[in-house]
C-alpha cells in the first residue's frame, strides 16, 4: 500500500481534534457491547460498519436502531459482514442525526497540480466518483498553494457554493479550514467528509469522515502510524509490509519478483506489452536472502488469479547466483502451484543460469524471452 487506511471513527476523532462539528460515538465490537452503547447515548442511533470500504449504506453496513435491543440486533448482523471482501470487525454506534442536506467535501493530492484540491458538491452521500461520472460540473474545485495553506476567503468561496444561507457558508468556511489543517497534520493524502450535513435546526456537521496517510508521513506521526488496524486490512499486505516488501496487488495473472521499483515498472509494462496482465507490484529490494523470497512467492501465491510467477533480477550489487540459491531454497520450502520462469542478469548471472537450470528451472538473460514466455503459460493454464 502506498497509503495507510483508517476508520471512520478515527477519522472523525481527527476532525474532532481540529474543532470540526463531528456527533459523539462509541465502538462496538459485540452486539451486547452495541446496545450498551445504544442505551448510553440515548435516542436513536446509527450502527456503522467500520471496515477500510465506502458505499457501506449501500452494502447494508449503515442502519438506524430506534432502541438499544434494536441497535444489539444490527449490530449482530453487520458484524461478521463482509463488505467489499473486508470482514468487519467493529461497529460505531453514533446518535442519528436528522438530515435536511447532504454535501460532499474533500481535500487530496492531486497529481497533475502537485497541489492539495480541495472538491465540494452539493451531491453528497453518494460516491464522489459516481459524481464526477455522471454530471462533473456539479463538483467545484480548488488547488491550494501550500506556501499560504487554504485562504481564509478561498474556503468561503468554496463554501458558497454549497450553501445560499449566510451561517451555513461561515459554518462551512471554517469546517474547511479545520479539515484543511487536519489533512496537513496527519500527513493525509486524501481527507473527506461525506457526507457534510445540515440539520433542520440549521446546523452543519460531518456524520462521515476518511482519512489515508501517505505512507512515507507515518515515521514521524507515531500518533497517527498507531491507529493503523492491521487485522482490517488485505492480509496480503500486512504479511508484505512485516517482511519489508514493496507489494501492491493488482487484478492480472502474472506475479512478478523483481528487485527495484524501476524495473519492477519495467517488467510491468514489458507484460502488458506482451498483451499480459501483472498480478501484482512487487520489489524484494537488494537482498537475495531466501527468506525474503519465501515470502514474496508465499503472498504472490495467496492471489488466486496468479497464474505463472516471473522473476526479473538484476544483479549489480546483489549477485544472481545468491539469488538463484534463494529461489532454489525457497522453492524446497513451499509448494508450488503455478510455473516459475526466471530471468536473471548481471553480476554472476552464468553460474545463477547454471544453478537454476540444475535445480530444474528454465533460466534465461533475456528479458523479452522470458515475459513472452510468462504471458504465453499465464493465457495457456
Ligand atoms: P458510507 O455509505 O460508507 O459512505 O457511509 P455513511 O456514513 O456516509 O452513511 C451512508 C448514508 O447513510 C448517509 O449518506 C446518510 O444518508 C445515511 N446516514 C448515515 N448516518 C445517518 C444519520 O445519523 N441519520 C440519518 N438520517 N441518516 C444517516
Ligand atoms: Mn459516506
Amino acid at each position: 500500500m502506498i497509503f495507510m487506511n483508517i476508520h471512520e471513527y478515527q477519522a472523525k476523532e481527527i476532525l474532532r481534534q481540529h474543532g470540526i462539528p463531528v456527533p459523539p460515538g462509541e465502538v462496538a465490537t459485540t452486539p451486547a457491547e452495541a446496545e450498551r452503547s445504544a442505551r448510553r447515548l440515548g435516542g436513536t442511533v446509527v450502527v456503522k460498519a467500520q471496515v477500510h470500504a465506502g458505499g457501506r449504506g449501500k452494502a447494508g453496513g449503515v442502519q438506524l436502531a430506534s432502541a438499544p435491543e434494536q441497535a444489539r440486533a444490527h449490530a449482530a448482523k453487520i458484524l461478521g459482514m463482509r463488505i467489499k471482501g473486508l470482514e468487519v470487525q467493529k461497529v460505531l454506534i453514533t446518535p442519528a442525526e436528522e438530515i435536511a442536506s447532504e454535501s460532499y467535501v474533500g481535500v487530496v493530492v492531486d497529481r497533475a497540480s502537485q497541489r492539495p484540491v480541495f472538491m465540494v458538491s452539493r451531491e453528497g452521500g453518494i460516491d464522489i466518483e459516481e459524481v464526477a461520472a455522471r454530471s462533473p460540473q456539479a463538483i467545484r474545485k480548488l488547488a491550494v498553494d501550500t506556501r499560504y495553506g487554504l485562504l481564509p476567503y478561498q474556503a468561503f468561496w468554496l463554501a458558497a457554493t454549497l450553501y445560499d444561507d449566510a451561517a451555513q457558508q461561515r459554518a462551512c468556511s471554517k469546517i474547511l479550514l479545520q479539515l484543511y489543517r487536519a489533512f496537513v497534520e496527519s500527513g493525509a493524502s486524501l481527507a473527506e467528509i461525506n457526507p457534510l450535513i445540515t440539520t433542520p435546526a440549521g446546523e452543519v456537521k460531518a456524520i462521515d469522515a476518511k482519512i489515508n496517510v501517505d505512507d512515507n508521513e507515518l515515521f514521524r506521526r507515531p500518533d497517527i502510524a498507531a491507529l493503523r488496524d492491521s487485522s482490517a486490512e488485505p492480509p496480503a499486505e500486512t504479511a508484505a509490509r512485516e517482511a519489508g516488501l514493496t507489494y501492491i496487488k493488482l487484478d492480472g495473472n502474472i506475479g512478478a519478483v523483481v528487485n527495484g521499483a524501476g524495473l519492477a515498472m519495467a517488467t510491468m509494462d514489458l507484460i502488458k506489452y506482451y498483451g499480459g496482465e501483472p498480478a501484482n507490484f512487487l520489489d524484494i529490494g537488494g537482498s537475495s536472502n531466501p527468506d525474503k523470497v519465501v515470502n514474496a512467492l508465499t503472498i504472490i501465491t495467496s492471489d488466486p488469479n496468479v497464474r505463472t510467477i516471473l522473476f526479473n533480477i538484476f544483479g549489480g550489487i546483489t549477485r544472481c547466483d545468491d539469488v538463484a540459491n534463494g529461489i532454489v531454497e525457497a522453492t524446497r520450502r513451499i509448494q508450488m502451484r503455478v510455473p516459475l520462469v526466471i530471468r536473471l542478469t548481471g553480476t554472476n548471472e552464468r553460474q545463477a543460469v547454471e544453478i537454476l537450470e540444475q535445480a530444474g528451472f528454465s533460466a534465461s538473460t533475456s528479458m523479452d524471452e522470458v515475459v513472452q514466455r510468462a504471458v504465453e503459460l499465464a493465457s495457456r493454464a
